[in-house]
């Protein structure tokens, strides 16, 4: 069987396992930012002059791309960014009714919307709810001011706080907060802190991310001239064991590496993600999947307005190779509690993961870093999750 009957077949069989395949997601990119985190290395511009016209080119794009996913039913719309609560609620629901024009939207869509605290007045959380948001994705960070300071975030702990009982006030209770850690000098004791007061709000979600330092950022700029010093990786896993303890002992489940839920209270639009399910990026800079290609836009917004004002859309197109897709299913799948489904990738790809890895996966099965069941699926235990992404490169083919 060649390669492209292999794909159709995939295609064919999943769709009769899953009718879910045919579903998808739409990721909106809103690309300004009021001030550059020192850190932030996403797309984003911090002059905002343009801002009504990005608007009218992102419902543009939405319109040249409304093919992409053909007739797949949308179940998540994630606006993320840049700060998205940046736009006022009449542009998002312009976007959002948009999307509703030219696709099938499920009634029950989840809508999320990232916010930083120092937008989430109660009138516009009130506005935004009204317009249909109904998921917050909170840049909280840290509740430490001098941490926020040295980061250069926007906002301190008193608009994080007042963002969180403002948002909880106005109704909205599928909640996300952001946290990160391993940030030079953050002792134990903030992170405990942080902990803490997470558990006191008890959202339904929380993402972590540990402090990387990339090249073309304030940090990377220090890090370059020796004035700043990383945590070191070992300060790193053990912040991460303490976020591990803390978070599943407040009850959550921990369903993905950085991502830590509720009871099935998982992001719908980044567990689509991780299954391989396709989606729509829209907006400079913005990702899109259709199973066989990605599509990466333009990260520049001058020339992004400049093209969809032509009617193009600026993005590179990449064919994936089956390669790519085994390798993808592995990486991605890996991270989440459910695992790598070593009998799919079998029958998906025709590929025998148990013959290609033997030696490796034997050792570090021995070495307690990954599970085999005996239905083989693969997880990864918690000494694992510490060195995922190594694990994840010697998967490679
Ligand atoms: S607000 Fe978010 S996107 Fe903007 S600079 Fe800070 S981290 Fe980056």
């Amino acid at each position: 069987m060649n390669y492209d009957e292999l794909n159709k077949q995939v295609l064919l069989s999943t769709f009769e396992r899953n009718p879910l395949f045919f579903v998808a997601g739409i990721y909106i990119h809103i690309p300004f930012c009021k001030q550059a985190c020192h850190y932030c290395d996403f797309h984003f511009s911090t002059n905002t002059q343009r801002i009504d016209e990005m608007a009218s080119a992102l419902i543009r794009e939405i319109d040249l791309q409304r093919h992409y996913l053909s007739d797949k039913k949308i179940e998540t719309i994630y606006f993320g960014g840049g700060t998205p609560s940046m736009l006022s609620a009449g542009h998002l629901e312009s976007l959002l009714h948009k999307i509703d024009q030219l696709h099938t939207v499920s009634a029950d869509t989840e809508i999320t919307l990232e916010a930083n605290p120092d937008d989430l007045s109660l009138a516009k959380l009130i506005d935004f709810k009204k317009i249909g948001i109904n998921r917050l994705s909170i840049g909280v960070q840290t509740f430490d001011d001098g941490i926020l300071k040295f980061l250069n975030r926007s906002h301190d702990s008193q608009a994080a706080t007042n963002a969180i009982e403002n948002a909880q006030r106005t109704g909205f209770d599928n909640i996300s907060i952001d946290l990160i850690f391993a940030i030079p000098d953050q002792s134990q004791k903030a992170l405990t802190r942080d902990l803490e007061l997470l558990k006191k709000i008890s959202p339904n979600h929380i993402s972590t991310y540990s402090l990387t330092i990339a090249e073309k950022t304030a940090f990377g700029n220090w890090l370059s001239k020796g004035k700043m010093k990383p945590a070191s990786e070992a300060e790193n896993a053990r912040q991460f064991e303490l976020i591990m303890g803390n978070l599943t002992s407040f009850g959550y489940e921990h369903y993905e590496i950085s991502n830590f839920a509720k009871p099935k209270k998982y992001s719908r639009h980044n567990t689509s993600y991780w299954k391989q399910l396709p989606y729509l990026g829209i907006g400079p800079s913005a990702h899109s999947y259709n199973l066989n290609t990605r599509q990466h836009n333009v990260s520049n917004n001058a020339l992004y307005l400049r093209e969809i004002g032509n009617g193009n859309v600026p993005a590179e197109v990449e064919t994936l190779t089956k390669e790519n897709k085994i390798n993808e299913f592995v990486f991605t799948s890996l991270r989440t509690m459910w695992g790598c489904d070593l009998n799919k990738l079998q029958n998906l790809y025709d590929h025998n993961f148990e013959g290609t890895h033997t030696t490796y996966l034997h050792q570090i099965v021995g070495q307690g870093l990954v599970e085999l069941s005996d239905n083989k699926i693969l997880r990864l235990t918690n000494k694992g999750k510490l060195v995922a992404d190594q694990i994840a490169m010697e998967f490679m083919i």
